[in-house]
């Protein structure tokens, strides 16, 4: 067998639909609303659906109009996955360009359907349009994607629906004969075949592509201090647990610096808790300056900050501690004193409740010696 019933192909195809439009809008209703694009990315299988349900029903009157109706709805659902794409990257959806592409296009559609009709000219125009909403959308996510699975599935399947649309494009433009879509042949088979897989796949796509969003966002939430967007404690702890273990097998030093705002009672209770929590905005952003890309910086407690110097000795540690303090009296309203106990491996016996204990004995040294300064343990 090398040909398919069309009109269960498109009913498959307009059930698949049904059920990836079903899914998306549930995505859409249940994934934080931080996620945007989900509204279209649903929409765009519904649409699918109206050109299935056009296509494969029988036109019960002026059925050339039945055709354009069904054109119309495969082209809006191409559309709906662009906008759907843009919108995901925060991107804006470009509408005049949009319904600048799609009213044309339903022009000569209506056109060579009504006024003047060529079958031809009508595959030819509607190919092109999915062509190059397609191209949009390959451009536009090699651009702004990410590179993982999901997008990388999207951009395979458009880029395969792309081949297909433009060898018919070609096939369209060269013959005389194009053949009707809803012939059981070999070649409409598979004409029809990758529209219906190329709008399940997209679906698909765009599902795992919500999916790992929400999964991104929810790992950042759990290592990463909502006031500060620094690391959190558990977050900074593993990393220096990582290193540890690291220092033991490789035998390079590390060090560790344990910070503390000075007087930081004061200032909330001077100017108030949200000046407070300004000051330690501010002040995450005078360390992570300081500190060198390698180095990892995470909240340990309420105005206790821990800093993990990987591949670092003490004397080259110092210097980093240094710049912080410098950072910090630059001048600006916001700037405020810290006192920092700093420490280093000391070999293989040395286990890192030790260090973080000697961290904390030398940053309460320095309160003792009276604040704003750093001291080595
Ligand atoms: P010292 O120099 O000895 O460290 O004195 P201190 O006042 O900084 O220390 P203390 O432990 O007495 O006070 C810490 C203060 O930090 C108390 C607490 O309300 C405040 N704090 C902790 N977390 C936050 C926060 O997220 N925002 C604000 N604004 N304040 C916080
Ligand atoms: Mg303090
Ligand atoms: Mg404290």
């Amino acid at each position: 067998m090398n040909s398919l019933d069309p009109r269960s192909l498109i009913a498959m195809g307009g059930l698949m639909a049904l059920v990836m439009g079903i899914v998306l809008g549930f995505t859409r209703r249940y994934y934080p609303s931080s996620i945007l694009g989900l509204g279209y990315w649903a929409m765009a299988p519904a649409a699918m659906l109206g050109a299935a349900v056009f296509f494969g029903v029988p036109a019960p009157w002026f059925p050339e109009v039945w055709r354009w109706i069904a054109n119309g709805f495969i082209l809006l659902g191409f559309v709906l996955f662009h906008v759907g794409f843009r919108r995901f990257y925060g991107k804006p959806a470009r509408w005049y360009r949009v319904l600048a592409l799609y009213g044309l296009t339903m022009l000569v559609l209506a056109w060579y359907g009504g006024g003047e009709p060529s079958y031809r000219i009508r595959v030819a125009v509607v190919t092109g349009a999915i062509a190059l909403v397609h191209m949009g959308s390959l451009v536009f996510l090699f651009r702004n994607g990410n590179r993982n699975f999901p997008v990388r599935m999207v951009q395979a399947t458009l880029g395969l629906h792309l081949a297909v649309l433009l060898v018919r494009l070609q096939t369209v433009l060269s013959e005389g004969d194009v053949g009707n879509l809803l012939e059981a042949s070999a070649i409409q088979t598979f004409y029809l075949g990758a529209y219906v897989l190329s709008g399940l796949l997209l679906s698909i796509g765009a599902l795992l592509m919500a999916t790992d969003r929400v999964r991104t966002e929810l790992e950042h939430m759990a290592t990463h201090d909502a006031l500060t967007g620094t690391l959190n404690r558990r977050a900074i702890v593993g990393f220096c647990e990582e290193e540890h273990a690291r220092s033991v097998r490789y035998g390079h030093p590390f060090s560790l610096m344990m910070m503390d705002l000075d007087h930081f009672k004061a200032v909330n209770d001077t100017y108030g808790h949200q000046h407070g929590d300004q000051v330690l905005v501010h002040f995450v952003d005078c360390a992570r300056a300081a500190l060198r890309r390698a180095d990892r910086f995470g909240r340990y407690g309420g105005e206790e900050f821990l800093a993990l110097l990987p591949n670092t000795a003490l004397d080259t540690a110092l210097p980093v501690a240094k710049r912080i303090h410098t950072a910090l009296s630059s001048g600006h309203p916001l700037d405020c004193k810290v006192s920092i106990g700093v420490t280093s491996w000391k070999g293989k016996d040395d286990s890192l409740d030790a260090m973080l204990g000697r961290a904390d004995a030398a940053l309460y040294q320095a309160k003792a010696e009276g604040r704003n300064r750093t001291c080595t343990g």
